[in-house]
């Protein structure tokens, strides 16, 4: 597999010159010590980083985890890389300066946990799965529990992990069947086997926080009687070390089709030491804390798989020769011309680059409302980062990884045969890539949650406010006479795109009014058409910036070239896959739910 370079540059054009983080940063605690220059060192030092120590363990560590009597060792290296991850303070980055964090903005450690992705997925889960850990005990733990864990968890001397799913259920967590039953000294004792747990055991940390939904024996029926635990593996000791064991056992690690690095443990808790976080009953709630830092992190796992595809397949277009190119001999020394000569394979590496970049983009806009939702000052502010979070996050989550598991596949067949072998490593890219899709929220999860939750239940208010800002950027494009008649056409697409999305939001609700099956039928087909838009709209920003930028002469001129190459590619031949979704979207019910459930019965 070729070696993986960090693209420093992109992260910096979509910090300080596309998005305008720092007007942002004014509003946010800690966003004064995000400068441009700081931004720069953090990036280009995470890369380093990323580049001599996580990259060259990707390969080797789908040899996968070992178990052993309910011990988990970690593929050779991981460790180490961990401690040297810790000792050079990246786990603290964006920490409460309170427990030992460094205090800076949540997007900064979004970009750079999408390095840490791209660079070894699987090692890169078990820090990134801590966060989720610090940010759920940050908004609902009590005092005592933020002393003895935060700063334990921010320093990565301890990690975490997420407990939802058991063997019956993990999209329904209604029918979760674990109990917490109340001890005397205010902890609680939970039975019960949670599966699928990433991290849920190894030998990166001393200790490993397990953030866990259980129900108490008066839990009224539903989601609304989950309640949300904090059980370590080793209970802390009254000076804060590690003390007892507590009574949580790693029965077993999952054989699976990707991330073999990271351990996915069934954990059996019996017995064991519980305590409660936030109030009884309102778990889940809690949990969506931990849940939306997953889902962006998820996302951008989706924009990791296409960045290392692409990285490895334009590599080998390059080099590798295959017949001549229809259009005349490109390579008239040797044998053949290179296969990046053929459309087709332009088409495919074109492609990753345009999901690589545009998700990238989408991530770190949408990074500036986790910004706010996180760390405003001012009240008001946090609520509208929330709310607007809140919108892009399923189109982020169901989008991008989709989209990630599109560009890795391409990844293989630009390799051709080459791309099925271990050897060159791309397969992994696409097996890693394949779960990005169903945890944190399958695609059709994430669907429904836009379609109906932020979409129809919000009464559109949040796509309304998204479609408005798209109209407003891209309107001065269209009626300028000095834009360019490309930008002007990516400007007048963006448009379209915006109008549609509301219409078609419109329409599944009218359908939805005399057949509420119409919502599930459509979602899918509109998050995807919503990705497209919002991808749009990040494009129309990055073409305009690229176009200002080569006007005024300023910076590296061959990455602006580039990008309006790109921008190109994805405005003609990329966007127009939107239409199949957009038609889809309002097609007959019937097709799809006309027939019985037993037109699927094999055995009749
Ligand atoms: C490698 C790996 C790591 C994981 N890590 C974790 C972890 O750290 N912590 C954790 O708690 N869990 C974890 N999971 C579990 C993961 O989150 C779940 O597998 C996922 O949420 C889907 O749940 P399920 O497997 O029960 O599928 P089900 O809920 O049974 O769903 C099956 C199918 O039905 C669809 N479906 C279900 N309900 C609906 C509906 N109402 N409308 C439309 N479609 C529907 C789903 O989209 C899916 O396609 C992990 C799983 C794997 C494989």
């Amino acid at each position: 597999m070729p070696g993986f370079k960090v693209p420093v540059d992109d992260y910096l054009f979509l910090f300080n010159e596309v998005m305008d983080m720092q007007a942002n940063y004014k509003h946010i605690e800690g966003g004064d010590l995000a400068t441009p220059d700081m931004l720069e060192a953090i990036f280009t030092e995470g890369a380093k980083f990323c580049e001599n120590e996580l990259a060259p363990l990707y390969q080797s560590g789908d040899e996968g985890c070992q178990w052993h009597q309910g011990q988990v060792t970690t593929p050779e290296g991981f460790k180490e890389a961990y401690r040297k991850y810790t000792e050079a303070g990246w786990s603290s980055l964006t920490g409460n300066p309170q427990f030992g964090g460094q205090g800076l903005p949540t997007s900064v450690s979004s970009a750079f946990n999408e390095m840490l992705n791209t660079a070894n997925w699987a090692w890169a889960m078990y820090p990134g799965l801590s966060e989720g850990a610090v940010a759920t005990l940050q908004d609902h733990g009590t005092d005592q529990q933020k002393q003895v864990y935060l700063s334990k968890l921010i320093s990565g001397l301890w990690s975490g992990t997420m407990c939802l799913t058991e063997a019956h259920c993990g999209t329904d967590l209604a029918q979760m069947k674990t109990k917490a039953v109340p001890n005397s000294d205010g902890s609680y004792k939970i039975n019960g086997t949670k599966i699928f747990i990433s991290a849920g055991e190894h030998d990166l940390t001393e200790n490993i926080v397990h953030i866990v939904l259980a129900k108490l024996p008066d839990a009224p029926e539903g989601t609304k009687g989950i309640s949300l635990f904090i059980i370590p593996k080793f209970l802390p000791a009254a000076d804060g070390s590690v003390g007892e064991r507590n009574a949580v056992n790693c029965g077993s690690i999952e054989h699976k089709m990707g991330i073999h690095g990271n351990a996915t443990a069934v954990l059996n808790f019996d017995d064991a030491t519980g305590f409660l976080i936030g109030s009884p009953h309102s778990g889940l709630s809690a949990m969506f804390t931990y849940m939306n830092v997953a889902r962006i992190g998820t996302a951008s796992q989706g924009t990791a798989a296409a960045e290392r595809a692409y990285q490895g397949a334009s590599a080998y277009a390059i080099e590798r020769l295959a017949m001549r190119s229809i259009s005349g001999v490109k390579n008239p020394d040797g044998p053949a011309d290179p296969i990046v000569c053929h459309p087709d394979v332009r088409r495919m590496l074109l492609t990753q680059r345009v999901i690589a970049e545009g998700s990238r983009a989408m991530v770190c806009y949408a990074s500036q409302f986790a910004d706010l939702y996180t760390s405003a000052v001012d009240p008001k502010k946090r609520q509208q980062g929330e709310d607007r979070l809140g919108f892009c996050t399923p189109i982020l989550k169901g989008f991008i990884t989709e989209q990630g598991v599109v560009a890795a596949n391409y990844g293989v067949q630009v390799f051709g045969g080459h791309g099925y072998i271990k050897e060159y490593g791309m397969e992994q890219i696409l097996r890693d890539s394949r779960i990005a899709t169903i945890y944190e929220g399958t695609t059709g999860i994430q669907a429904l949650d836009l379609m109906a939750r932020k979409t129809l239940l919000d009464k559109f208010q949040q796509l309304k406010i998204f479609t408005s800002e798209m109209r407003r950027f891209a309107l001065p494009y269209i009626l300028s006479t000095k834009t360019s008649k490309s930008l002007r056409k990516y400007a007048w697409l963006t448009v379209k795109m915006a109008v549609k999305w509301r219409y078609l939001a419109f329409r599944t609700a009218l359908q939805a009014k005399k057949n509420r099956d119409a919502i599930g039928a459509g979602s899918v087909d509109f998050l995807m058409f919503s990705g497209y838009a919002f991808m749009a709209y990040m494009w129309l920003m990055m073409a305009a910036k690229a176009e200002a930028k080569l006007e005024s002469g300023e910076g590296d001129s061959q990455f602006f070239r580039d990008k309006l190459h790109t921008a190109e590619f994805f405005f003609e031949r990329y966007l127009p896959q939107s239409k199949v979704h957009a038609k889809t979207i309002t097609s007959n019910l019937d097709s799809l739910m006309g027939m019985p459930s037993d037109y699927f019965d094999n055995s009749k």
